[in-house]
């Protein structure tokens, strides 16, 4: 039996894990982001003591993830302190010699729904994730789109709401899609968190849809989707991927709109919780 190795790599935590797919993941275990030596050093010990066959990162960004180049697998230009050149390959390839594959975790997830999940059986499948940040991924015919760089879906431009005054949160571009829909930038709007809106939740989900759809739109355009995957967790809020959906065929006016668009196109993910690990394993199988 081949057993595959992954890590979804995130900026609170690692998860490390071992299975053959999502449905059968025979363990796992979180290691706390805190510095580049700690952290990593856990990883590595973690695949001394499990023997895999392949390992697939699914990291935050931004990660060098051209084979290449001569920093591949290493985090490049994080303001996450400490972690700007952390090499995430070379801690799995000093615990265990396997083919380790290294990929965005939207990108992994976005190959993990369209294998596995909600995304199954189509050729074009968007993942995007709202949680702290905003980023997306995407896979075409079973391989994830990259370049130069991996697709930095969350820092697109957006069109404003009418009489929308609020600056923005991203340190770069201030309103981008991830300035303007992020939880942070929700935090910051309404001055507490997704889960404490109380009475302004209709409200919220109103502007929240709309910058979400402002962005799909792009990604509708550019990409050409079968399916967008919303995930992370301000995309629990209670109606908000119908509200996105509707808001985008609203935004396409008529234009390129396929009944597929109408319903059921932006969707949470078929595997759950689980689509970011379930990505670092589908990297995994693609490696080996
Ligand atoms: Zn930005």
């Amino acid at each position: 039996m081949v057993l595959y190795g992954g890590i979804e790599a995130g900026g609170t935590k690692f998860v490390c894990a071992v299975g053959t797919g999502p449905g059968d993941i025979s363990d796992r275990m979180r290691i706390p982001t805190t510095t580049p030596d700690e952290t990593l050093a856990a990883v590595g010990a973690y695949f001394a003591g499990h023997a895999v066959d392949a390992v697939g990162i699914a990291s935050f960004g931004p990660v060098e993830i051209r084979p290449t180049h001569p920093d591949f697998g290493r985090i490049t230009t994080t303001p996450k302190a400490g972690w700007e050149g952390a090499d995430l390959i070379a801690a799995v390839t000093a615990a265990r010699d396997v083919p380790v594959a290294i990929d965005t975790d939207v990108n992994g997830a976005a190959l993990a729904e369209a294998r596995w999940g909600a995304g199954s059986g189509r050729r074009s499948v968007l993942y995007v994730t709202v949680g702290t940040g905003l980023g997306g991924g995407a896979a075409i015919d079973g391989r994830t789109l990259r370049g130069l760089v991996h697709p930095e879906m969350g820092h697109v431009s957006v069109e404003r709401l009418e009489g929308d005054s609020f600056a923005g949160v991203c340190p770069f571009h201030g309103d981008c899609l991830e300035g303007m829909a992020s939880g942070t930038a929700m935090r910051r709007r309404w001055g507490r968190s997704a889960s404490e809106l109380g009475d302004d939740i209709d409200r919220a989900v109103e502007v929240e849809s709309h910058y979400l759809a402002a962005g799909f739109r792009q990604f509708v355009y550019t990409l050409a989707p079968d399916v967008i995957v919303m995930g992370g967790g301000v995309s629990h809020l209670p109606g908000l991927h119908q509200a996105t959906n509707e808001r985008l065929v609203a935004m396409m006016s008529g234009y390129a709109t396929q009944p597929e668009h109408r319903d059921g196109f932006v969707v949470p993910p078929g595997l759950g919780d689980d689509a970011g690990i379930a990505g670092a394993l589908a990297l995994a199988e693609d490696a080996r």
